[in-house]
């Protein structure tokens, strides 16, 4: 029996991390992954295939409805959608063989096949030929990420009524795609088939869509989706049902007044959420615990309740987001060793890639009024930008949080163009606790989207942006 100091289970951003970090560290390394294509949710089914649909989709909505504005007459615009999912393939395939190489230059050995425990220190890989082989590991990591929730009594077909994984591979158009669930997934995607002439309807249980970001961006972003792509939104509505039959799909609801609405569309994109995934894991045969909501339970140092046994990613507790799962991989690997590394939870980005993007870190508004915290909002919008009035990109704004006595940021939340890569400022800066005002005193490139952070500062720190 082949004999690791650690093993991985699953490949995706968590897993292949994870690996690589502990080959850096000098430990005899396993990555098993139950699929051939490395790289897990985000690679194959997540991050990367719906930012390449987003990317194609929103050239195609700017060809259509900007270009002649910049100048640009285009005749017999027509979209080959069969041709922009093959693109996306080829994009997922490049970047799943980018891991494939790492894995070889790292010297990480790759099972491909179901892992599961046999006991704390032995895992068994269960191939797709029907064959099994057993590994002994001293440590393992449990990185098998999460699988897309339903709703009781919604039977997802997988062909009308679908989840993202479909939605990355539809071969037409819909006329009407009813979306349940008002978050990151659902307004993705729902972007993406609505800026390719698709009717798009998102059914929402909350009074906000993008809830768990600062109200101030689901407000904005609401209200842009409407106004750009069409949507439709029915806030406040739970759904109850879900039927298919031939090409047609009816969405039953409830508003909070208890009226029923019934909606009709040709598809249906569940996207409520996601759920862990350790299914045949072997989680009782190692005695690993999970929480109520099937979860992986892990302590401070992501360790769970078995001494050598790790977890990290969509499986345990936390935002269900790539870079998180990266970053604890890291964690995890330097804990091995006896290193001290620190993950701040509160700085981690979160991004919705719709157009405008949206991104926010820190506390949200909300989540100081709740703490009783003192603090001042500055703000500066896109249509003051010379960068944006010049690609045609004023809508949304930058909003910075900054402690009403201290003036340390505390959250920085933006809509508008660029921000899912603006948003690092915001990290770098409250990671190394800068005030407002340090952050409007320094040098921003122009013109740049950037500066709108420089003037939200200004704006923060002592209500004088420049430009506004
Ligand atoms: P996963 O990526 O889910 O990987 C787990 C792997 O484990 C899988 O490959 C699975 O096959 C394998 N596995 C499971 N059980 C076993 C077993 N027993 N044996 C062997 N292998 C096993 N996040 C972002 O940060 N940015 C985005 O833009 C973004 N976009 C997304 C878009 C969509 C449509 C979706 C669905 C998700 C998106 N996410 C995004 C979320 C992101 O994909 C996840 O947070 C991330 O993939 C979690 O990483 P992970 O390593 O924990 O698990
Ligand atoms: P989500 O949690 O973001 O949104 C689900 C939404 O569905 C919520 O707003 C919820 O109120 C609503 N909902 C739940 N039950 C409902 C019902 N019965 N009727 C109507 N609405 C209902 O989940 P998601 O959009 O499915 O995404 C799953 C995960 O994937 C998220 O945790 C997200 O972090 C991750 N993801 C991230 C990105 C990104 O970082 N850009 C992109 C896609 C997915």
């Amino acid at each position: 029996m082949e004999k690791f100091d650690v093993t991985v289970i699953g490949s995706g951003p968590g897993g292949y991390v994870a690996a690589i970090r502990c080959a850096q560290l000098g430990m005899k390394t396993a990555l098993i992954e139950k699929y051939p294509s490395l790289g897990g949710t985000c690679l194959n089914v997540g991050c990367i295939p719906s930012k390449a649909l987003l990317d194609s989709t929103e050239h195609f909505h700017k060809a259509t409805h900007d270009f002649e504005e910049h100048g640009i007459e285009l005749k017999g615009l027509k979209v080959n959608l069969p041709k922009m999912i093959e693109r996306k393939r080829g994009v997922v395939k490049q970047t799943v063989a980018g891991i494939d190489y790492l894995m070889k230059k790292n010297k990480i050995t790759v099972y491909t096949g179901h892992g599961s425990f046999v006991n704390k220190t032995t895992i068994e890989i269960a191939k797709a030929d029907g064959s099994k082989e057993q590994i002994e590991s001293t440590k393992a990591i449990i990185a098998t990420g999460s699988k897309p929730a339903s709703l009781p009594g919604i039977e997802i077909d997988k062909k009308r009524i679908i989840t993202s994984t479909e939605a990355l591979e539809l071969q037409e158009i819909p006329k009407h795609l009813i979306i349940i669930g008002g978050g990151v997934i659902g307004l993705e995607l729902g972007s993406v088939y609505a800026r390719l002439g698709a009717k798009v309807s998102v059914v929402e249980f909350m009074d906000s869509i993008i809830a768990t970001m600062d109200r101030g961006l689901g407000k904005e972003l609401q209200r842009l989706l409407k106004k750009d792509l069409g949507f439709d939104f029915y806030m406040k509505h739970k759904v109850t049902g879900v039927t298919s039959k031939g090409k047609e799909v009816i969405v039953s609801a409830d508003n909070d007044k208890g009226e029923k609405i019934e909606l009709k569309g040709d598809y249906c994109l569940v996207a409520v959420g996601r759920k862990p995934y350790t299914e045949n894991l072997g989680l009782d045969k190692a005695g690993v615990k999970v929480d109520a909501r099937g979860r992986i339970e892990t302590d401070e140092h992501l360790k769970t309740n078995v001494d050598n046994i790790y977890a990290i990613g969509d499986v345990i507790k936390g935002a269900m987001l790539a870079h998180k799962a990266e970053e604890e991989g890291v964690f995890v690997a330097e804990t091995m060793v006896g290193q001290k590394p620190h993950i701040n939870y509160n700085l981690i980005p979160g991004v919705v890639y719709t157009w405008p993007e949206v991104a926010s870190v820190g506390f949200t508004e909300e989540q100081l009024k709740e703490q009783g915290k003192k603090y001042k909002v500055g703000s500066f919008p896109f249509k003051a930008s010379g960068r944006a009035r010049a690609s045609m990109d004023t809508d949304g704004f930058v909003k910075v949080l900054a402690d009403e006595v201290t003036d340390e940021i505390l959250g920085v939340h933006m809509i508008g163009p660029r921000c899912a890569d603006m948003i690092a400022e915001g990290v770098v800066a409250m990671e190394y606790r800068a005030s407002a005002e340090d952050i409007a005193r320094m040098s921003h490139a122009h013109p740049t989207f950037t500066e709108n952070m420089k003037e939200a500062c200004l704006d923060a720190t002592a209500k004088r942006p420049i430009h506004l």
